[in-house]
């Protein structure tokens, strides 16, 4: 019987016989390997082109996608998406990528590529026939998102590839919201998963870092010889911590999918709030098509205040526990203004476009306990609507 997620998250890629029995992966902090003759190596040759540890981690996260290769670690998530453009896309063809992606993602796409020729769509994904007039002859490659950032719109993944395959274009979908433990894009039909393992996977605010894994030998050979082209490789060091991280993403998700949940559930009760986005509401559009696809909704949710930007901007600057910041997926709560920080570098009209309004607030719902976060959110919603601003004046205070 194959393993559970559980075990492999502890055990998968690394085999403590081949060093020395130490229970935990070695950091080989080394630029460069010994070789007996030129060219005679032990697998090894310069750490831009592979490095055990980091191959540790690629083994790992290989399997628990359930991929026929390993994975491909990058410096950064978005040092995966720049690999995945340039080892997949010719000046000419065409990609297409859903309208409410990451930031960066879209900033990369629209700057960076279309410099290099390379045409760019944005389609509500999660809108299928739209979709489908997108996805045209001369589409290389579909990026999608689901959930989507920050609006956590569903897409259905299975349906998106067959369009996909129908026009010869390949697929890639940003899995960084639920991870291999409540989605598997690769036996739903997508070609290739990419990570921000900043975020779930390394799961503690300490690293940065990205992924793609994939169960083609010939698109894992493409996407590596650009790898090691571009040198946007994982350090040995980071690599361990997201290894020690991924140890307890199961337990992690658990958590953090039960807190979003009761929060999400305090939103949607208080009359100050407009709309709550989290795929395990049931009133949530996204519900059905997400309860069919994944397992989970990890913690990340978002909503609209009735009073809009000002009180919004309050809320953030009077949480005093939950952390007023750009991350996510992290044991710390951290809550984010979309249109001012992590969607501050997409185009206004596709910002409005993708729904990602200028009241909506984004939590990244932590680990802390659900009561201590129910407090401080309540204090923060009284003092926004009141006017006041609590925790600049704390700073101030104290700085
Ligand atoms: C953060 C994030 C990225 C970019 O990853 P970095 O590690 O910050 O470069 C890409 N996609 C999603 C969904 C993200 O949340």
């Amino acid at each position: 019987m194959a393993r559970r997620f559980e075990t492999d998250a502890i055990r998968a890629g690394y085999d403590p016989e081949s060093t020395y029995g130490a229970l935990l992966p070695p950091i080989y902090q080394t630029t460069t390997y010994l070789q007996a003759g030129p060219n005679e190596t032990k697998g090894y040759s310069y750490s831009r082109s592979g490095n055990p540890t980091v191959t540790f981690l690629e083994k790992r996260l290989g399997a628990l996608e359930g991929a026929k290769q390993p994975a491909l670690c990058f410096a950064t998530g978005m040092a995966a998406l720049t690999c995945l453009g340039t080892a997949l896309l010719k000046q000419g063809e065409k990609v297409v990528i859903g309208d409410a992606v990451y930031g960066g993602t879209v900033r990369l796409y629209n700057n960076t590529f279309e410099k290099f020729g390379v045409q760019v769509q944005y389609v509500d994904t999660s809108d299928l026939a739209a979709t489908k007039k997108a996805i045209t002859k001369g589409t290389r490659l579909v990026i999608l998102e689901t959930p989507a950032n920050p609006t956590l719109k569903v897409t259905d993944i299975r349906a998106v590839c067959d369009v996909a395959r129908a026009q010869g274009a390949l697929v890639a979908v940003d899995n960084t919201f639920l991870t291999a433990y409540y989605q598997r894009p690769l036996a739903l039909g997508a070609d290739l998963v990419v990570y921000s393992t900043t975020k779930y996977i390394e799961g503690h605010n300490a690293t940065t870092g990205g992924a793609i894994v994939t169960n083609d030998a010939k698109l894992y050979e493409r996407i590596k010889f650009d790898q090691n082209a571009l040198g946007i490789i994982l350090s040995p060091f980071e690599a361990w911590l997201t290894l020690q991280g991924l140890k307890t993403l199961p337990l992690r998700l658990e958590r953090h999918s039960k807190n979003a949940q009761a929060v999400a559930e305090w939103l949607e009760r208080d009359p100050r709030v407009a709309r709550v986005n989290y795929p395990g509401l049931k009133r949530f559009a996204g519900h059905a098509a997400s309860v069919k696809q994944a397992t989970g909704h990890a913690g990340m949710l978002s909503f609209e205040l009735k009073a809009g930007f000002e009180t919004a901007k309050r809320l953030m600057q009077s949480v005093r526990l939950v952390s007023l910041a750009e991350n996510l997926g992290a044991v710390e709560s951290i809550i984010t203004h979309p249109a001012s920080m992590t969607h501050a570098s997409m185009p206004a009209d596709l910002r409005a476009k993708a729904g990602i309004t200028d009241g909506l607030v984004r939590i990244s719902v932590g680990l802390e306990h659900i009561d201590d976060l129910l407090a401080d959110l309540g204090q923060a919603f009284d003092a926004a609507h009141a006017g006041a601003n609590n925790r600049r004046k704390a700073v101030a205070a104290t700085a």
